[in-house]
């Protein structure tokens, strides 16, 4: 029976219409001048460490400890500025999924597992209701490979309960390939939805345990008993 329930954020409890794509182009020509970098990145799936890390050696920048931090600080806030703005929309079926497992005889666990930042995964949730569910989580500023942060949550889910979580009791539920490797990297289930732009038939190949058009399509007891 499933425990810990992992959400990725974009793409699967949430679309944002580009906030953070926009935030981090806008970061970019800021602080270094560099114009249309988001057209040249490759986001889905990855940490926001990792996106940026590869922004700043690109352009001949300096990717030490600092300077990413430097990079996320006017991200966040032009980040925060976007969100206001334009909040974009909760997937379909994610609330209803969400109430599903908290109404559980016994309810899993709920957390995040995701490359955004905890800072700019709450501007993100915060407006939408979405911040509160959570227990724990792992963010891009835990590590900058997705795989690890998986291993980081599985931890902090294990701590939680006092004992150490056995693979088929977590659940990872996210868009992309780079979801379903991170829960095969823990041996956890996942659930695949192609809300986030992801072909159910890629997400299929990709070994997801379940793949769903929407979170509206599955109920929640089917795959977590
Ligand atoms: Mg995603």
């Amino acid at each position: 029976m499933v425990r810990l329930v992992l959400f990725d954020i974009d793409g699967t409890l949430i679309r944002t219409g580009g906030a953070g794509v926009g935030a981090f182009g806008q970061t970019a020509e800021l602080l270094f001048g560099v114009k249309g970098a988001s057209e040249r990145t490759h986001f889905h799936g990855r940490t926001d460490t990792a996106i940026i890390r590869e922004f700043l050696l690109q352009n001949g920048k300096g990717a030490r400890h600092w300077d990413i931090r430097h990079f996320l600080d006017a991200y966040t806030f032009l980040l925060d500025h976007r969100m206001q703005e334009h909040p974009g929309e909760v997937c379909p079926g994610v609330l209803e999924f969400i109430e599903d497992l908290t109404r559980m005889k016994q309810p899993p666990v709920l957390g995040l597992l995701t490359g955004n930042v905890r800072l700019g995964a709450e501007l993100k949730l915060r407006p939408h209701g979405l911040w509160d569910p959570w227990v724990l989580g792992a963010f891009g500023d835990d590590h900058e490979d997705r795989n690890q942060l998986a291993r980081i949550a599985l931890d902090r889910g294990s701590r939680h309960f006092g004992r150490r979580l056995k693979g088929d009791e977590v659940l990872v539920i996210g868009d992309t390939v780079l979801d379903v490797a991170c829960a095969r990297a823990i041996e956890a289930r996942c659930l695949a939805v192609a809300t986030g732009g992801g072909s159910p038939e890629m997400l299929k190949e990709s070994g997801a345990t379940w793949v769903a058009d929407t979170l509206e399509d599955i109920r929640a007891l089917e795959v977590c008993q």
